[in-house]
């Protein structure tokens, strides 16, 4: 086995035996990218030799008996994620050049404990998207099958860790951007709690949606980078104040006094027949685990799309009105006149979908219609977190698929966007009641394509999603393989 195809955990124990070096395995990394990122494209920026100093710096910590929970792992980090003195550029030309002068708290927390950041990964343009085809810098590609997306918006985070060139990643979840990629790159996949991780730092796209995640190749490995990041925040007044549990304390053997909630109405019309084998095979492995099965209903999921695709954009107006020309970003100097410089810059600097959501957003919000549509998504959000508290009453979290179907041809759905927006049916609501989510893989389609089954759980109660998900990764026993590219 070659240094990169570690999980995070097993890197770990390598190098604190000190068979590994983290140079070593983070040139493993390197070599690795330079061989696939030709055809897979999950970088916006490569810092090699940053990384190789990084390297450097954990081998010695370690030596001297210090370094973190990371020490000397090879991580890549969505690039709307702050990085100080590198390149953040959220997928859009309008920040094509932006450089922050400072770093995420996430960034902060993943260095305090040793990670290496080998690159930003690739991304939709501001996190707008499914497939990353929105991003401004290259599409990444399906390691498993290059034709096919990685998914998005966080699909350069997915693709890097799925073809073998960094051992994890930070990514976002606004609507799914973490579990969707996750799922169809066939790796492990968190949206925490909202609250759970500071925002600080992340550039923001619908502030109350919006939450940072890991992603890696087993759920081990997600229970470790969740104890790096959670936690309060004072410099994000949404992160919630509550001790950051032993995540990895909740990975034992089975599921016993465990209910599990199978939601109806995600499991109706449109959805792929090879999805609803993989994820029902998923339900049968929680069982033997010792899980009790349990009907439940949703009754509101169906509005989620409605509801979702008025209040992210309607938040992303607010949000990218500061992208203006004048305090960074893209600036267009051939005019005099002051709004002119507005509608030329942000003519050039955003591309068709960011266009399009702020369109629909300003809309949505403007007087005379913020009653009819915002204010009625917002009261429709209500009842779909009403639906959660309802199930909570007979179950204690529920599986569903990720996605309809598994992964789709570069191109096929970039002319549709209404098709593109449905296809986010089964994420959106955790974003909308502010639930924990997880994506782990679940099994292969027939053209060989990853396929990943859903868990999402009560508010902050990611150990109980993060223990069902063990048993489930366990039962299911796939090999964990990195396509060889
Ligand atoms: N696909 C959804 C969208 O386009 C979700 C994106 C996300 O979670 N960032 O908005």
């Amino acid at each position: 086995m070659e240094p990169y195809e570690l999980s995070v955990t097993e890197a770990l124990d390598q190098l604190s035996a000190k068979t590994l070096s983290s140079v070593e395995l983070t040139q493993s990394c390197l070599d690795r990218i330079n061989r696939t990122e030709k055809s897979i494209s999950a970088f916006i920026t490569i810092d090699s030799e940053q990384a190789l100093h990084q390297a450097h710096e954990a081998d010695r910590k370690r030596t001297q008996g210090s370094g973190g929970s990371l020490c000397g792992v090879p991580v890549s980090v969505k690039d709307l994620m702050c990085t100080k003195g590198v390149k953040t550029t959220c997928g859009s030309k309008i920040l094509e050049n932006f450089i922050p002068p400072y770093d995420a708290t996430v960034v902060e927390k993943l260095q305090e404990q040793g990670a290496v950041i080998v690159g930003k990964a690739a991304m939709d343009e501001f996190a707008m998207g499914s497939t990353s085809e929105n991003c401004a810098f290259g599409t990444p590609a399906n390691p498993w099958n290059v034709d096919y997306i990685a998914g998005g918006s966080s699909g350069g985070s997915a693709a890097s860790v799925a073809a073998g060139q960094v051992l994890g990643s930070l990514g976002s979840d606004t609507g799914g951007s973490i579990r969707q990629p996750a799922s169809l790159c066939g790796i492990v996949g968190m949206k925490p709690t909202y609250g759970r991780v500071s925002r600080y730092g992340l550039v923001a796209f619908a502030s109350s949606l919006d939450q940072i995640g890991p992603l890696t190749r087993d759920v081990t490995d997600c229970a470790v980078m969740m104890e790096v990041i959670s936690g309060y925040d004072r410099r994000d007044s949404t992160s919630v104040d509550l001790p950051v549990e032993d995540y990895r304390a909740f990975l034992v053997d089975g599921l016993d006094g465990v209910r599990v909630g199978v939601p109806r109405e995600y499991f109706g019309e449109g959805l792929d027949p090879e999805v609803n084998r993989v994820v029902m095979n998923g339900v049968e492995v929680l069982k033997s685990a010792g899980a009790e099965i349990v009907d439940v209903s949703i009754p509101h999921v169906n509005y989620c799309v409605a509801v979702y695709y008025l209040i992210a954009p309607a938040e992303a107006s607010s949000n990218l009105a500061r992208y203006d020309g004048v305090a960074y970003g893209l600036r267009d100097s051939g005019n005099d006149d002051l709004f002119e410089m507005y509608k030329e810059t942000r003519s050039r600097g955003f591309g068709p979908e960011v266009k399009r959501r702020i369109l629909i957003g300003t809309y949505a919000l403007s007087s005379g219609y913020y009653d009819a549509y915002y204010k009625k998504a917002s009261q429709v959000r209500t009842l779909i977190l009403n639906d959660f508290k309802k199930a909570w009453e007979s179950c204690d979290l529920l599986v569903s698929p990720v996605t309809p179907t598994p992964a789709w041809k570069i191109g096929e759905k970039v002319d549709d966007p209404l098709a593109m927006y449905l296809s986010d049916i089964f994420t959106l609501s955790t974003n909308l009641a502010g639930l924990p989510g997880l994506s782990v893989p679940g099994g292969f389609s027939e053209n060989g394509l990853p396929i990943g089954i859903q868990l999402q759980g009560m508010h902050f109660q990611e150990g109980a999603l993060l223990r069902c998900g063990y048993n489930l990764e366990k039962g299911l026993n796939l090999e964990r393989k990195i396509p060889s590219l």
